[in-house]
């Protein structure tokens, strides 16, 4: 087991004579025995990001630590890092059983070692009965638990998982995810999981880094970017169903700030506490951010009202989804299974006023909530 550190860390591509920024300022610090993942739409960096710490990418600048090693100039055999890819990589030529065994025979192991650690990984797997086939003869899942066992059998270190359940179906998925979260709990190895799926990194991490467009916008565990995302991106990627955004202009009303949406009738009247700061940007352009979960039908005190008229109603089983219009715009709420909504109906509903997150229109930057300010202020 080990930590991993990422400091200042960029990767530059010459494609075509042009330069493609593919991470930019990477700074990382991913915990001995700690599963974090890996979260950003496609080109953002991720992969590139494992092939440099794995030892397949040359760090353009920066520094990498594996532990209290830095392993920049050390080849990949060298780092005790495995990875799995996404798109597996096994050898059609071979064996599921010298697939494999294949990192541990190029490494000369002797037998009688090859085989003890091979059963340990076709324990944890269960895949005894796959290993006179060829990689041609198996599904996709079992070519996935195969690609994992080969990285395995090596017992790095640091265990990279590139977008490792892309290519499964649904359901597939669902239980590769929780063989590859068992995993963890006995290995205890320090795990980095790349995902473009939120749902998937939720489920699985213990802290998430998200990226978007080369750069690491937050890292922190799921409540933590749910209840303070640093900015508009991270809002809107975490969280199912997505946040609502509702863009506004400040106004005063009676001597209060209030932010009134441009294109609805919603006035949302900002809490003492964060006043000061959004005072102090001196725009007048914010954006609110609602999450649907945060509504209620109840007036608790200290809330917003929400009066809009029904345009859908999703009956999901465990929860239902309404959305509905003020005027011009549009909002999800989640409510409880029993309840159920007509289209056309006209419904109320509060949000806490300290549950609604208030973003800088030009910066994106959320400006009310920050968990590092909200006890110092
Ligand atoms: P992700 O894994 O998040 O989808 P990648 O790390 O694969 O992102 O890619 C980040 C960016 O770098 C993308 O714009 C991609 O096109 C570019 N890129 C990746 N690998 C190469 C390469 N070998 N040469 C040139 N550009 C690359
Ligand atoms: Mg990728």
């Amino acid at each position: 087991m080990a930590s991993v550190t990422l400091k200042n860390v960029y990767k530059t591509y010459i494609s075509k004579k042009e330069e493609v920024k593919a991470v930019r300022d990477l700074n990382l610090e991913v915990r001995d025995g700690e599963f974090m993942c890996l979260l950003g739409p496609s080109g953002c960096g991720k992969t590139s990001s494992m092939r440099m710490i794995v030892g397949l990418e040359d760090v353009t600048s920066g520094e990498i630590y594996i532990g209290d090693r830095l392993v920049n100039d050390l080849s990949p055999q060298d780092r005790n890092v495995a990875m799995s890819f996404e798109t597996y990589a096994l050898y059609t030529h071979l064996s599921v059983r010298e697939n494999i065994l294949f990192p541990l025979r190029a490494k000369g192991m002797p037998e009688i070692e090859c085989e003890k650690r091979l059963k340990r990984v076709v324990d944890m797997l269960e895949i005894e009965d796959l290993l006179d086939r060829g990689p041609s003869q198996l599904s996709g899942g079992q070519q996935q638990r195969i690609s994992l066992a080969r990285a395995l059998i090596r017992e790095p270190e640091v265990f990279l998982l590139d977008e490792p359940l892309s290519h499964l179906d649904v359901t597939l998925r669902t239980s590769t995810r929780a063989q590859i979260k068992h995993l963890h709990d006995e290995l205890k190895t320090t795990f980095i999981y790349v995902t473009h799926d939120q749902l998937e990194a939720i489920s699985l991490a213990d802290r998430i880094a998200v990226m978007n467009f080369a750069v690491l916008h937050q890292i922190g565990t799921r409540e933590e970017l749910l209840d303070y995302p640093v900015n508009r991106f991270v809002a809107d990627f975490i969280g199912e169903p997505a946040i609502n955004f509702v863009e506004c202009t400040l106004i005063q009303d009676n001597g209060h700030p209030v932010l009134k949406s441009n294109h609805g009738s919603l006035e949302y009247s900002i809490p003492d506490k964060w006043r000061t700061r959004i005072l102090n940007r001196g725009g007048k352009h914010f954006i609110v951010g609602i999450r649907p979960h945060d509504p209620h039908t109840d007036d608790i005190g200290d809330t917003t009202k929400l009066t809009g008229v029904v345009d859908v109603f999703e009956f999901l089983g465990e929860e239902n989804h309404v959305t509905f219009k003020i005027d011009g715009d549009t909002l999800t709420v989640v409510v409880s299974p029993y309840q159920f909504y007509k289209v056309g109906d006209t419904v109320d509903f509060f949000v806490p006023d300290n549950r609604v997150h208030i973003f800088d229109a030009e910066t994106e930057e959320c400006i009310s909530t920050t968990y590092k300010l909200e006890d110092g202020e």
